[in-house]
């Protein structure tokens, strides 16, 4: 079985006040039954993977360069991101693809450093609306995975989340049927490419306007082995019933 994520993914939202919602997440699951995951601003990974240390409440990044070191003002090496204590790292989100121009190809040289420098790399695809309109969800989530992630891919090392672009922060959600297609032609896509061991064992997450009351709706959904979630993990009171929802699936 795939193993079970919240993941929380902070964007650009959180200066020093907001470690302790992430305090507070962390006392009020003590024993989770699920992995959980906060990646908070590059500027707060390291006082918070401190803070969080000794919990069950593990911190990625939300980027990585695609390579080791050297001249890239302003970006941040994966293995910078494992020294400030990530052990996660989100890449390709929408919102990445979108406001910096990464491509595929892009994804999948971040992806390979993140994995050299032991990280596991949550991988990000979806359709827009336009491309959902068209018809075209399918093959282009398909283009996406062949595009974006390694050939060499175990489920330590990468996570992939389905996240329709038009659901992200918009309070709109894909049908129960919608997610189910899509998380069927992932899982399906990875075995055939991975082989079923590695395939079916790959954690994949659902993201996009997850929330309390439908996170335990769409947990139900086949292959959704969990959350990628934005604004809905910004406060513990609004994350926690999500990770609850997440323990009785
Ligand atoms: C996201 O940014 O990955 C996301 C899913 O955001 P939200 O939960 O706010 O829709």
């Amino acid at each position: 079985m795939p193993g079970k994520l919240a993941a929380g993914n902070w964007k650009m939202n959180g200066t020093t006040a907001a470690l302790a919602e992430a305090r507070a997440l962390a006392e009020a699951c003590p024993d989770p039954a699920v992995s959980i995951l906060i990646c908070p601003p590059a500027t707060l990974l390291s006082r918070l993977s401190d803070i969080l240390a000794a919990g069950p409440v593990a911190t990625g990044g939300q980027d990585c360069h695609g390579a080791a070191s050297g001249a890239h003002t302003g970006d941040i090496s994966a293995a910078m991101l494992a020294d400030a204590g990530a052990g996660h790292v989100i890449l390709g989100h929408s919102e990445r693809r979108a406001d910096h121009g990464e491509t595929n190809a892009d994804v999948r040289a971040k992806a390979e450093a993140a994995i050299a420098a032991g990280l596991a790399a949550i991988v990000c695809v979806g359709e827009t609306a336009a491309e959902r309109d068209a018809g075209d969800t399918l093959a282009v989530i398909e283009a996406q995975l062949a595009g974006s992630l390694p050939d060499a891919i175990t489920p330590a090392t990468v996570i992939v989340a389905y996240e329709p672009v038009w659901a992200i922060g918009t309070g709109r959600v894909p049908t129960l049927d919608q997610i189910d297609e899509v998380h069927a032609m992932i899982r399906a896509n990875l075995s055939a490419r991975y082989g079923a061991e590695t395939g079916d064992e790959i954690t994949l997450l659902y993201g996009g306007s997850v929330k309390g009351t439908n996170a335990a709706e769409i947990f139900a959904v086949a292959h959704v082995n969990g959350a990628l979630v934005g604004g809905a993990s910004l406060k513990s009171t609004d994350f926690l019933p999500i990770i609850q929802a997440l323990e009785a699936s």
